[in-house]
């Protein structure tokens, strides 16, 4: 059997998470990042310069059977020219839509799947007039290139109009009704070339000044997982996605509102290396190859912790039974995404108690 060979956009954890699972099914993977050390670059070949570099992405695309991405913000223009050469998967519209908050929430309404009340701003008496439409309190976020929280800003009060303007201000963002959330969850699925759609179970999430902190899944609630898991399909067959997408939504009143969706793996899909039978990198490469996808059952109840800014005491997490340990090998600085840990028990009382206790170990800063 000859290797599969995979170009993968980006060398952070993402990429670096499924490179190593490649290795298993025979699928080797060459990166395209800007730093020689970045995560993925520390486990697979990769080829030097920017993200959006013409040459290079037609190298990747010349040298390897599919092209995907651990980043999804890449200029569309940019991946064009690629498709001709090779497969691009996730499809190009998946990542376009991925990139503005707009067009992803004008997707899933049209989906009629349900999303805070918004509206597009591009100056400051659109803002204020945006907060008169949609009320208080609301969120003003950038319409491209946010993610973990940056690039927002939330408004409780008329006066915070100015504030908000001069913190974020600038042409290209959306105002958004603040959503009081009793929950946030993710459901992480992956759809084969064949059309098949596997789902992970629902995982709640826990943010800290917008960044993912703590996963903790299966959620069991039946009812909430089979809305999400129709609406993540509806999202999947409009796009005729190939790979592993995400949605994130809020829970309010029982109801889900989608937030955003990642055409990736996610973090809040960390937790299935050691929690499922075959884990989201692996099934993400598995549907970009064309290989049948595989198990997304449960093998237990987990919490996935990340590292951020900093690296807990290994000796002491590693003390936890039941935990695994995942070092991405990047530099400390403050809010990185430097690691995570994933705790994995037979019984969900017994993963909140190990969760509690692995969270004294750990300090986000
Ligand atoms: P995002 O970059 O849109 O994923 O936002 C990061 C985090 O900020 C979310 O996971 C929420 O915790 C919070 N957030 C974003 N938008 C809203 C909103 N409309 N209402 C309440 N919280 C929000």
């Amino acid at each position: 059997m000859k290797p599969l060979h995979v170009g993968i956009v980006g060398a952070g954890q993402l990429g670096r998470m499924m490179a190593l699972a490649g290795y298993p099914l025979g699928v080797r993977c060459t990166f395209l990042d800007r730093t020689a050390d970045a995560p993925g670059a520390q486990v697979a070949p990769i080829l030097r310069g920017e993200l959006d570099d013409a040459g290079l992405l037609l190298e990747l695309a010349r040298g390897n059977d599919v092209v995907t991405f651990d980043w999804e913000n890449i200029a569309g223009e940019a991946l064009a020219p690629l498709e001709g050469v090779t497969a691009i998967r996730p499809p190009r519209l998946a990542l376009e839509t991925s990139q503005d908050r707009i067009a992803e929430k004008a997707l899933f309404t049209r989906l009629k799947i349900p999303v805070a009340a918004h509206t597009a701003v591009d100056d400051e008496a659109q803002l204020a007039r945006a907060v008169q439409r949609l009320g208080l309190p609301g969120v003003l976020k950038t319409r491209r290139l946010g993610y973990d929280g940056k690039g927002q800003c939330t408004l409780r009060r008329r006066q915070d109009v100015a504030r908000a303007w001069a913190q974020i201000g600038g042409p290209g963002l959306i105002y958004e009704r603040f959503q009081n959330f009793s929950r946030e969850v993710s459901l992480v699925g992956a759809r084969g070339l064949d059309g098949r759609i596997v789902y992970y179970p629902l995982a709640a999430n826990t943010h800290g000044e917008g960044v993912l902190r703590v996963s903790v899944a299966p959620y069991a609630n039946a009812a909430l997982e089979r809305r999400a898991r129709a609406y993540l399909r509806r999202v999947m067959l409009a796009l005729s996605y190939v790979g592993v997408l995400t949605i994130e939504f809020f829970v309010v009143d029982g109801r889900l509102i989608a937030n955003e969706m990642a055409p990736r793996v996610h973090n809040s899909g960390h937790w299935t290396i050691e929690g499922c039978v075959t884990s989201q990198f692996e099934n993400h490469l598995r549907a970009i190859c064309g290989l049948p996808l595989g198990s997304t059952r449960a093998l237990g109840h987990a919490a996935m912790i990340n590292f951020l800014g900093r690296m807990p005491d290994r000796e002491r997490l590693l003390a936890v039974e039941g935990l695994a340990f995942h070092d991405y090998g990047k530099a400390a600085r403050p809010g990185r995404k430097l690691g995570h840990c994933t705790i994995l028990k037979a019984r969900a009382g017994e993963r909140d108690r190990a969760l509690r206790n692995a969270l004294k170990s750990v300090q986000w800063c």
